[in-house]
């Protein structure tokens, strides 16, 4: 199976420490939250805790650690002044103690600049960068010991990587193909994550289930598309579906990069990106999500991405295709735009099931209604 990026799997899970309740308590940010249970299982190896600034500097300007190690995106956290003593105990909205940081750097940050490298605009209009401009103006930086995690929202598609990659292990399964999503799964999806199956051994559906933009549908709901989805139309013995507990950045191309890592540390040795993968608005051009994967060679990431194109069912091929396999006219294909999809489900009407399995139309009718 591959190896968890930058070779060994961090675990910074640990037992409730004495005396936790005297330390200064820092509030975490829902996103903030979601990175520290990325570290604490994992996910984010090899990294141990919030970001150092000399990590931090050389991810914007070089997509790399400090080490050289491949990274796109920082990872930080945010506080208004620096702590004065060398331990801080971070707590969850709701106010509980969760984990401890060993303070190791605090320094200051320049939101424009992190806006423009990370997310390729300063415009308060994306959603990353607006969450960027109401962060606190510091970092705070050092290794964590998580002792409380969040309560999983889907226990029964909670699974650590450590876990994931037992499961693939247990099902003999060496070569794994990752599929990030914050949508609901449609025919063209399901056609990508099949026509990637074809050529491995299994397939991780991986929905985020973070932090999303409210407009995006809520991870309750796709949860359920995903269940009956998997269960009319995917071989059970093929496919696992787990949560990927991370809050979306939307951060286009380097979030690609920064997903297809995570997914490796999963043990997913190949990873789906579409057209504008985690992008929001008209901010990436169609394809920048795929070309970034050019500013590495293949085996520094070592997990593979599959690059595909949008897809659709022709009525000519009498099948799904895109436009590396189809030769016809536009007019052959089936294409609903998200407004016409979201109006026909809001007035109870299924679109063509060509465009949609029912069963998950069904589920988005449901949830209209509601
Ligand atoms: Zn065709």
């Amino acid at each position: 199976m591959i190896a968890p990026h930058g070779g060994e799997l961090v675990d910074r899970t640990a037992q409730r420490p004495e005396g936790v309740e005297s330390l200064e308590l820092i509030p975490l940010t829902s996103r903030e939250l979601s990175d520290l249970e990325l570290l604490a299982c994992g996910a984010l190896s090899p990294l141990e805790g919030f970001m150092g600034r000399e990590d931090y500097e050389s991810v914007l300007e070089t997509m790399r650690l400090s080490s050289g190690l491949p990274w796109a995106l920082p990872v930080g956290l945010a506080v208004d002044e620096a702590p004065k003593g060398d331990q801080l105990a971070m707590a969850d909205p709701s106010g509980r103690h969760v984990a401890v940081l060993d303070v190791e750097e605090v320094y200051g940050y320049d939101k424009e600049r992190e806006a423009q490298q990370a997310f390729g605009t300063t415009d308060p209009a994306h959603p990353g960068v607006a969450r960027l401009y109401e962060q606190k103006p510091l970092y705070v930086a050092g290794r964590v010991a998580v002792f409380e995690l969040p309560e999983p929202t889907f226990p029964e598609l909670s699974r650590t990587p450590a876990e994931t990659r037992a499961e693939f292990a247990e099902r003999g399964w060496k070569r794994v193909v990752g599929f990030q999503t914050r949508n609901p799964i449609h025919r063209a999806h399901e056609y990508l994550t099949k026509v990637a199956l074809e050529t491995v051994d299994g397939l991780l559906i991986h929905p985020l289930i973070g932090d999303t933009k409210s407009d995006d549908v809520p991870a309750v709901t796709r949860v359920e598309c995903y269940r009956v989805l998997l269960d009319g139309y995917y071989p059970s013995d093929r496919v696992l579906l787990s949560a990927f507990p991370a809050a979306m950045r939307y951060a286009g191309p380097r979030e690609a990069i920064w997903h297809a890592i995570c997914r490796k540390n999963y043990g997913c040795s190949h990873f789906i990106v579409g057209r504008d993968h985690a992008g929001v608005g008209d901010y990436y051009g169609t394809y920048d999500a795929q070309l970034i994967f050019d500013k590495f060679e293949p085996h520094e990431l070592d997990i593979e991405p599959m690059f595909f194109e949008h897809s659709f069912w022709c009525r000519a091929c009498g099948s799904m295709a895109s436009a590396k396999t189809c030769p016809h006219d536009q007019e052959q294909h089936v294409f609903l735009s998200g407004t016409k999809v979201r109006e026909l489900l809001g007035a109870g009407e299924l679109p063509p099931q060509e465009f949609s399995r029912p069963e998950v139309a069904e589920v988005l009718i449901d949830a209209y209604r509601e």
